[in-house]
């Protein structure tokens, strides 16, 4: 995990029931968790089904793969 130390200080201020995704993206366990990570990042790590569901920031990377879409974009090299 790069720059372990912060994660580890960075994940203890992070609601517990996105802490593990949190370590996960950070393990570099899986980019989903990363997405989903970052975006609830973005809304403060509160309300953030909502806050996502309803975000306007279309020309942002992460819109078409963010959390709590009924139909996400497929990924890139997905079948
Ligand atoms: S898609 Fe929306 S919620 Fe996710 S990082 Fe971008 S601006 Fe934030």
């Amino acid at each position: 995990m790069p720059n372990k130390e912060k994660a580890l200080q960075k994940a203890a201020k992070i609601p517990n029931k996105y802490r593990g995704q949190y370590r996960s993206a950070m393990a570099g366990n899986s980019r989903t968790d990363a997405i989903n990570s970052f975006c609830r990042e973005c809304m403060g790590w509160k309300d953030v089904a909502a806050g996502i569901k309803s975000c306007t920031a279309i020309t942002c990377p992460l819109y078409p793969y963010r959390p709590y879409q009924k139909n996400k974009t497929k990924q890139r090299g997905s079948k």
